[in-house]
């Protein structure tokens, strides 16, 4: 079975994957994850047959019908209400995770160029403005 590891281990991971160290913030970005994880996996429990099943479907233009939420266990189906809103966006992209390959690939000048600011500032920044507690 896998270990569940501790929010301090993973907290300090995450901080090494990043290279950002001010802990109490990082602590809060894993956090906020845990809780679309959570969120996520909430939103995806069918509520006709209590699978975790439900998937985001777009809709087509050319064939005249909107986006819709379906499972794929049973003929359940609903439009996209609030409750399924965390189906809809891909709600795990993480955009320090997404610089952080990019400094490894180009350095962290190329980066800093591109963010306008040190990658501390954006750190602190980004955490900040995306924190949802
Ligand atoms: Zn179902």
């Amino acid at each position: 079975m896998k270990k569940i590891k501790t929010i301090k281990k993973r907290t300090i991971e995450y901080a090494n994957k990043i290279g950002f160290y001010k802990l109490s913030l990082v602590k809060k970005r894993v956090k906020m994850y845990d809780k679309l994880f959570l969120m996520k996996e909430k939103a995806m429990i069918c509520p006709e047959c209590s699978h975790k099943s439900l998937e985001f479907e777009g809709g087509s233009y050319e064939e005249g019908y909107g986006d819709f939420i379906a499972c794929n266990q049973c003929d359940f189906t609903s439009d996209v209400e609030t409750k399924f809103e965390p189906l809809v966006y891909g709600n795990d992209f993480d955009v320090l995770m997404w610089f952080a390959m990019d400094i490894e690939r180009n350095g962290i000048k190329e980066v800093e160029h591109e963010i306008g600011c040190s990658w501390s500032e954006f750190c602190t920044k980004t955490i900040i403005e995306e924190d949802m507690s």
